[in-house]
């Protein structure tokens, strides 16, 4: 008998023409996360992946955790791999299971056959393993309706496997198979919740921070760095970028009026983003905005900093609450960095009072007020970037 780690595959498994691309970008991404933990096979049928340890010095229970976290998986469980002659399946089973049993009163089998032709139908299966197991485990007894574990069979074509349950994955489709995109991170709760639902998406992202030092510290800086590390589980290795905005925010500061400020320096990051986006071939720029969260995210807001942009701009939270984004932040880990106290550039020059619904030749006639265009050059050219492998 030997344990594997059974991958199910989510939305993958209804591509139709193009679900082998979208299963060999999985399995790249699935050894990228696993192959650190040994040698390991992989194969694909049915919609799941089979990950075999050739040796014994696999950390298993690593490679579950690691495998929950890679997108395209809807669930994932270690399980043994047994032979599917229906004797030799029970003795395997008893003997797998006696761990899970140990600590609970109540159990049931339920049976799962992608193999049709197999001997035995579903509810012969869990009746006869059932009563099997009752033999061998005195304590235990059957309640099919709360269950204290459930002694999972599933017959596939090569094999047969017995597990005590599926754990619920990432879902999503793989990193790298839905292009590339840019997303502006800020240090804030926002944009790491916003880069984690694009890859989810199966989209692969680079990365800018913009900073103005010195009103900006280091730490900030040393933040956007952190939360890509975090995110790089999810994401995948992050190139990220830094901008400096100060002789930007200073020039707005002197010429511009105060009110249009968030705005117009929100527009000036789409703008230098979508220069990155074009030098590195990416398709589309990603913010964590979410409608009505700040004066800068009013429809209105959103519509002037959209005028700028030639490429799609991307806002995953848009339909979402801070709590729910918070939620989502503390899953991903990002959140306890996020509230870490260092100023942002956004809120070093804040306007006392910023308009909430501008519109946009007011705002283009508050941009031109200053020539901003060779400090977006020299901005360009000074920006540092720094390589997040995961
Ligand atoms: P977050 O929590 O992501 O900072 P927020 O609610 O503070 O969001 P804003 O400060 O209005 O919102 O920023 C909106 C979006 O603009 C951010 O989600 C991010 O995508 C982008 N952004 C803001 N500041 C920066 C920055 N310094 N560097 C890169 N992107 C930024
Ligand atoms: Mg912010």
């Amino acid at each position: 008998m030997k344990e594997v780690i059974l991958i199910k595959e989510g939305e993958i498994a209804l591509k139709g023409l193009n679900k082998s691309g979208f299963e060999d970008a999985f399995i790249r991404n699935l050894k990228r996360r696993l192959n650190p933990l040994g040698e390991l096979d992989y194969k694909k049928a049915q919609s799941t992946i089979t990950v075999s340890p050739r040796g014994e010095d696999v950390d298993i229970d690593e490679a579950v955790s690691r495998s929950l976290k890679v997108f395209g998986a809807a669930a994932v469980c270690r399980a043994a791999a047994v032979p599917k002659d229906f004797e030799e399946l029970c003795g395997f089973a008893i003997d797998y299971i006696g761990e899970a049993v140990e600590a609970v009163k109540t159990f049931k089998v339920e049976a799962k056959r992608a193999d049709k032709k197999y001997p035995l139908k579903s509810p012969e299966i869990c009746a006869e393993l059932g009563g099997r197991i009752l033999n061998a485990y005195p304590h235990l007894s059957v309640d099919v309706k709360n269950p204290g574990v459930i002694i999972n069979v599933e017959i596939r074509d090569n094999n047969a496997f017995i597990h005590a349950g599926n754990i619920t994955a990432a879902g999503g489709i793989p990193v790298g198979t839905s292009g590339k995109a840019l997303i502006l991170l800020s240090g804030g709760i926002d944009s790491p919740v916003a880069a984690y639902m694009s890859a989810k998406r199966g989209v692969r992202l680079w990365a800018v921070h913009f900073e103005s030092p010195p009103y900006t510290s280091e730490r900030a800086k040393l933040k956007a760095e952190r939360l890509c590390e975090k995110l790089s589980v999810w994401c995948g290795s992050i190139t990220l970028f830094y901008v400096s905005l100060t002789e930007v925010q200073e020039a707005m500061r002197e010429n511009c009026p105060e009110e249009f400020q968030t705005l117009l320096l929100r527009r000036i990051m789409v703008d230098i983003a979508q220069r990155i986006a074009e030098q590195y071939e990416l398709q589309a720029l990603v913010t964590g905005e979410s409608i009505g969260q700040v004066a800068s995210q009013t429809m209105h807001a959103i519509a002037c900093t959209d005028a700028v942009s030639r490429y799609p701009i991307f806002r995953p939270l848009i339909g979402m609450d801070k709590i729910e984004i918070i939620k989502l932040a503390r899953m991903i880990e990002t959140y306890d960095i996020s509230v870490e106290p260092y100023e942002d550039c956004c809120t070093v020059f804040t306007p006392r009072h910023p308009k909430i619904r501008p519109v946009l030749s007011e705002v283009e006639a508050a941009q031109s007020k200053f020539d901003f265009e060779p400090l977006i050059k020299k901005a360009m050219d000074n920006i540092e970037q720094k390589r997040i492998i995961l």
